[in-house]
């Protein structure tokens, strides 16, 4: 077992089991940390230990900033899994996936146009989009919000767009396609892991994003990776890790490939990270669901069972994230509504959609969900008989 050095925020006491009062629930941020249990289990196997003359050069395996091992690694992963098609396709590795969004912006963007490219996603999307993408403040792309204002417009065959996709999607995990033919697409795969989702076929799209955050759940290591199946663009993502950071961290590098190994060598057997993953998020999912349910004040993305080439079975949904809505017009601040009932979640409106949604975040602690579970069952069983 794991020392107790530090207990979660909202307890305290030698063994951290009592509660402090007034302590509101955390479901804000996607902090995978329900996948640490797993790494406590395999503690020693997957160590990483780095002498002081290691690794101390610009270049990794005498080639520039990126080990070999680890893109194969990453390679056999992908082909493991089955969810992604490597074959042919270059791999760009980024500060996180959030590094690589605007990687992939400069790659896909035109190199001088006097119209700068449309950046834009499907609501409810991942914040970063539109922050990131507003904060670059760009001459060759720009924020231009929501697919659906475009669909139809005549602008959107004459212009350049990009088009940010995630699938399975942050926050609502469903499965979504580009909808602006023509666009140049990003395919933020983020969440394309059986933890989450079926897997349902190798994507092979030409632009695509994965990140250890969501795989391993070492957000902290600060590692993603983007395959790309044009040389040009490829080009011109690696330009942009040149000269904004010279590639990422090598000890970040030897960490990942260390953490990969350990997953390869347990896929599909004993100790398999994808079965106790899926075992979490689809049992935080099960006890959400039942709830929410058990009140008409609230309700959640709708999901289901669906057949897993992964897992050769069908799976019963397990999200990271439940999409929840007030349903009544006097709760339309569902962000107070929540807040109030002692748990911290995340507004519906960064995702460009109203104030009725908030999300929830699935894949923290044991803690942090048990506590916002409880709450939720709280905020449920007050609400009943209300008008
Ligand atoms: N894309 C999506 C859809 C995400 O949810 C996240 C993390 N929450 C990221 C990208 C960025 O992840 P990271 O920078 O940790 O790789």
């Amino acid at each position: 077992g794991k020392p107790v050095c530090e207990c979660n925020k909202c307890y305290a006491g030698p063994d951290c089991s009592q509660l402090q009062p007034n302590c509101s629930a955390d479901a804000d941020s996607g902090d995978p940390l329900f996948l640490e249990p797993y790494w406590m289990r395999n503690a020693e196997g997957s160590a990483v230990v780095l002498s002081g003359w290691h690794r101390m050069s610009y270049n990794a395996d005498g080639r520039p900033y990126m080990t070999r091992e680890l893109e194969r690694h990453i390679r056999i992963l992908h082909r493991l899994v089955g969810n992604a098609a490597t074959d042919g396709k270059y791999m760009v590795f980024g500060g996180g996936s959030t590094q690589l969004l605007n990687a992939a912006l400069h790659a896909l963007a035109p190199d001088n146009s006097s119209t700068p490219a449309s950046v834009v996603s499907t609501i409810p999307y991942y914040p970063a989009y539109r922050t990131q993408t507003q904060f670059w403040k760009s001459k060759v792309f720009e924020w231009k919000g929501a697919t659906s204002d475009w669909v139809n417009s005549t602008e959107a065959s004459t212009k350049d767009f990009i088009e940010f996709v995630t699938s399975p999607n942050n926050p609502d995990g469903r499965w979504q396609d580009p909808v602006l033919g023509g666009a140049a697409v990003i395919q933020d795969r983020a969440y394309y892991w059986p933890h989450y989702a079926a897997i349902k076929t190798p994507v092979d799209d030409d632009v695509m994003l994965f990140t250890i955050s969501k795989v391993t759940g070492h957000a902290g290591s600060r590692f993603g990776w983007a395959l790309i199946k044009d040389e040009t663009v490829y080009n011109r993502t690696q330009e942009y890790m040149d000269l904004n950071s010279l590639g990422i961290s090598r000890e970040t590098q030897l960490r990942a490939l260390k953490l990969i190994k350990v997953m390869i060598s347990k896929i599909k057997v004993r100790g398999d990270i994808f079965r106790s993953g899926y075992a979490l998020t689809r049992d935080r999912w099960a006890k959400l669901s039942a709830v929410v349910s058990s009140s008409d004040r609230f309700s959640l993305q709708n999901l289901s069972p669906e057949y897993c080439n992964y897992f050769r079975t069908s799976r019963d949904p397990s999200p990271a994230y439940a999409w929840l809505k007030c349903e009544r017009a006097a709760d339309r601040d569902c962000y107070a509504v929540v807040t109030a009932g002692g748990i911290i979640p995340r507004r519906g409106t960064l995702f460009g959609a109203d104030s009725s949604y908030v999300r929830l975040s699935l894949i923290r602690s044991q803690d942090d969900f048990d506590l916002m579970l409880q709450r939720m069952k709280e905020l449920a069983s007050k609400s009943q008989g209300l008008a």
